[in-house]
């Protein structure tokens, strides 16, 4: 057993601890959720539901509770809406706005944030918990929790859920396991990218076996747009830029979505968001970037790589965050200044070995 394995299981018996000692359980999870985000803390919600029914539970259960737990589950976001390619999963009812969540939380639980500004206005809740446990999977965790179960291995923070639920003794429910697959298939672009491990197979055959139909989650996610959406993609596709000598030579692709070109067909921030995977094909680029302006004119940009650049240390050094292949910042200023800073860090992270 490696000391970073005991160190994580001596960090799931402290959450356990205080879940079970908990009479109420707040749960948060980045801003602008995507499937892993509001997938697994769905999930969970379910889950702390079963277990934490006082009178429910019988007397022979693994249940770690000892009183009635009241559960809250948010994210922060100012308007608070569910994204629409998430309103499937189950469990909007057990939701509230971010101004219903409690200022002093007794105990919290945060899903795939890998820093405390990822929780929007929820920040200042997370600082004053007593309690915070800290669920993610992002190399750039920041560590902000009193309990931190972080597993940068981990394809997704629905596999955490997934442990986490385990290790309440709560069995899997159809509900749970459309989270816990939302966020498994968002993270590994549907079993695609290298992150897809027998783990991850072997958790998704548990949750299939719940009766959950693959098909039907796939289409929800991904396979839905309205008409305007062609109109928005052909605006963004049609100023792709190519940079062939970013990233030391092998190449940058990028283009903006911009708040006209989604007032024009009507659509919301959300739209923008699948442009990446069309600019993440190019060959002749190594590096692909969508500056995605949202509603307040900011820049949220995506970025991803296929291998060799390193987009993740790239974000963080632009104040944002992720994973190697897939990361993301928020900037301000015209786009071309946005992309040559992050050219510029690109150009630091992607230097040979010995060159700095
Ligand atoms: P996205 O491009 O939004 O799909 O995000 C890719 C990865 O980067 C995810 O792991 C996000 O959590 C992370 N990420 C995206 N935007 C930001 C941001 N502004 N700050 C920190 N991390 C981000
Ligand atoms: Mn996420
Ligand atoms: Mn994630």
């Amino acid at each position: 057993m490696t000391a970073e394995h005991t160190e994580l299981e001596a960090e799931w018996a402290r959450a356990i601890k205080a879940l079970g000692g908990a009479t109420e359980i707040c749960l948060a999870c980045h801003v602008r959720p995507d499937g892993d985000a509001l997938g697994s803390m769905l999930a969970v919600a379910h889950a702390l539901r079963t277990a934490g029914a006082a009178g429910r539970t019988p007397p022979a259960s693994p249940s770690p509770f000892t009183a009635a737990v009241r559960v809250v589950a948010s994210f922060g976001d100012r308007p608070f809406e569910i994204p629409r390619i998430l309103r499937f999963l189950p469990g909007a009812e057990l939701l509230s706005p971010p101004d219903r969540f409690p200022e002093r939380p007794q105990v919290m639980v945060t899903f795939d944030a890998a820093s405390a500004d990822r929780l929007g206005v929820l920040e200042p809740s997370a600082a004053a918990a007593e309690e915070l446990i800290v669920l993610d999977h992002h190399p750039s965790n920041t560590r902000f929790g009193t309990v931190n179960l972080i597993d940068e291995a981990a394809a997704a923070t629905a596999v955490l859920a997934f442990e986490l639920i385990g290790r309440l003794g709560v069995g899997i429910t159809r509900d749970m396991a459309l989270g816990l697959y939302a966020g498994l298939v968002t993270d590994t672009g549907s079993f695609k990218y290298s992150s897809t491990s027998p783990r991850v197979h072997e958790m998704a055959a548990l949750l299939l076996r719940t009766g959950i139909e693959p098909g039907a989650v796939a289409r929800e996610l991904w396979d839905r747009s309205p008409f305007g959406f062609l109109g928005l993609l052909g605006a963004a596709l049609g100023r792709a830029r190519l940079e062939p000598a970013a990233a030391a030579g092998r190449g940058l692709v990028w283009t903006t979505v911009t708040r006209a070109d989604r007032a024009a067909h009507g659509l919301a921030f959300e739209a923008a968001e699948s442009v990446i995977d069309v600019l993440r094909r190019i060959d002749e680029a190594d590096v692909a970037v969508v500056l995605k302006e949202d509603d307040d004119g900011c820049w949220q940009v995506s970025a991803r790589s296929k291998g060799q650049a390193d987009v993740g240390r790239a974000c963080v050094a632009l104040g944002g965050g992720g994973h190697r292949l897939a990361a993301g910042f928020t900037a301000s200023g015209p786009a071309s200044d946005v992309i040559a800073a992050f050219c510029r860090q690109l150009a630091i992270v992607s230097a040979p070995a010995g060159g700095r």
